[in-house]
């Protein structure tokens, strides 16, 4: 369950938690017709910072935009409404933000140009998305029976709520199956993600992730920072399309997120990765990884935008 914390920012002002609230005739309720991000701040030695918040903001508008969704507020006041958020609510120890961006009650029927766009952050503490033990040991996947979206179906580079369908579906299946997560494949069969991660493979000390556009995954930030983190770290990284055997005859693989983070990945199909244990490249990017978000890198301090 969501902790509930004192104020959410709604169209343009704070209001109490329990007043964050919409009519039931809201159009995205129905239809699915709404963009959102999950972003995630972390405290640092300097105090609470936002990661990525700005490339959060662009991703939403660019979701947005997608959409035909006109969005009343720019980049920058967007990332200080958040930023407003994270400090109203004294969540000093980090937390996870939601913002969603939605069309509102007033209208219904499938043409969404005439409706309201409005918009909302809200932010609570929200421990790892997988679980300490899917971070610490490895979590199980299995490759869903549903495919992912084929980009002439649904945009696959907007991050649009009814997207999640999808997500939802592969999650119920991988779970009452008794697994963790589900990796799903694009209509051709080439690998594009898990219900909310992106996918890691290592192979001969290289790292191969799927080009997301050819593959129908989300453009994700937390690939994009792990991606920088392995260059940085003398490692080779390649998008490359995958096939789910490339994950069976892996040497590691992991996946990442923002609410996820960076979890390795233990089993594929009942198959172990490697020897079943995160390997050292895993390991390495992991601990970077948390080392980097929680501000104890000045090479990548650019990455936070701190909250004070
Ligand atoms: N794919 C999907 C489907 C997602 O929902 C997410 C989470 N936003 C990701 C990938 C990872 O994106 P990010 O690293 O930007 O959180």
């Amino acid at each position: 369950p969501i902790t509930p914390t004192k104020q959410v920012w709604m169209d343009g002002e704070l209001v109490p938690w329990a007043e964050a609230t919409v009519h039931v005739l809201t159009h995205s309720l129905h239809y699915g017709t709404g963009v959102f991000e999950g972003i995630r701040a972390y405290p640092t030695p300097q105090g609470v910072a936002v990661f990525r918040l700005k490339e959060h903001m662009e991703r939403l508008l660019a979701s947005a935009r997608i959409l035909m969704m006109e969005v009343p507020y720019g980049r920058d006041e967007l990332v200080a409404a958040a930023k407003d958020v994270v400090r109203v609510n004294g969540l000093d120890e980090g937390c996870y933000l939601r913002p969603l961006v939605f069309l509102g009650d007033g209208e219904m029927g499938l043409n969404p140009l005439p409706c309201r766009v409005r918009v909302a952050i809200a932010a609570w503490p929200w421990g790892t998305y997988l679980g300490e033990e899917g971070l610490a040991r490895g979590v199980r996947l299995k490759v869903s029976s549903w495919r992912r979206h084929d980009p002439n179906a649904m945009p696959t580079a907007a991050k649009g709520t009814g997207m999640y369908l999808n997500s939802a579906l592969a999650k119920i299946e991988a779970l009452k199956a008794g697994y963790d997560e589900a990796l799903l494949l694009a209509p051709d069969g080439r690998v594009s993600e898990c219900t909310g991660e992106n996918v890691f493979v290592v192979r001969d000390g290289r790292l191969l992730t799927p080009p997301t556009s050819a593959a129908g995954a989300l453009p994700g930030i937390t690939q994009d920072a792990v991606e920088t983190l392995a260059r940085d770290l003398g490692i080779d990284v390649v998008h490359q399309d995958l096939v789910r055997t490339d994950l069976y005859l892996a040497d590691e693989a992991f996946l990442t997120g923002t609410a996820a983070e960076l979890v390795p990945i233990r089993e594929v199909d009942d198959r172990l990765v490697g020897d079943g244990r995160p390997g050292p490249i895993t390991t390495e990017l992991q601990r970077t990884y948390f080392a980097t978000v929680r501000g104890e890198l000045d090479r990548y301090k650019d990455w936070l935008d701190h909250v004070q």
